[in-house]
């Protein structure tokens, strides 16, 4: 049997998201193959960066990266 091979590049939002949608709708076939190539081993939010950042100035010594 000849597999369908899907590869993501990125492991951003759009990357991370693509490879959570297709591995629910897709993950049970044995026919395809899905691989993510990413640089990291996380997903950063971005969008919760900017709290982050603002509870820091707020209280330095409770907040920590
Ligand atoms: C501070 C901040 C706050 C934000 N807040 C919001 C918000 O509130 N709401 C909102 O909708 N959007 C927000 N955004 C924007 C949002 O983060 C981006 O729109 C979103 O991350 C874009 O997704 P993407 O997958 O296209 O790119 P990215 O998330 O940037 O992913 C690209 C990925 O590709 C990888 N990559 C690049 N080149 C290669 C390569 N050659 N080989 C392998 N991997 C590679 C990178 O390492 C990265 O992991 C914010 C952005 C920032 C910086």
């Amino acid at each position: 049997m000849q597999k369908k091979r899907i590869l993501i590049l990125g492991g951003g939002f759009a990357g991370a998201y693509a490879a959570r949608l297709l591995e629910k709708r897709l993950g049970h076939r044995a026919d395809v193959e899905l691989n993510l190539v990413s640089h990291e081993n996380f997903v950063l939010f971005t969008p919760m960066l900017p709290k982050l950042r603002a509870a820091m100035w707020v209280s330095p010594t409770s907040c920590s990266l």
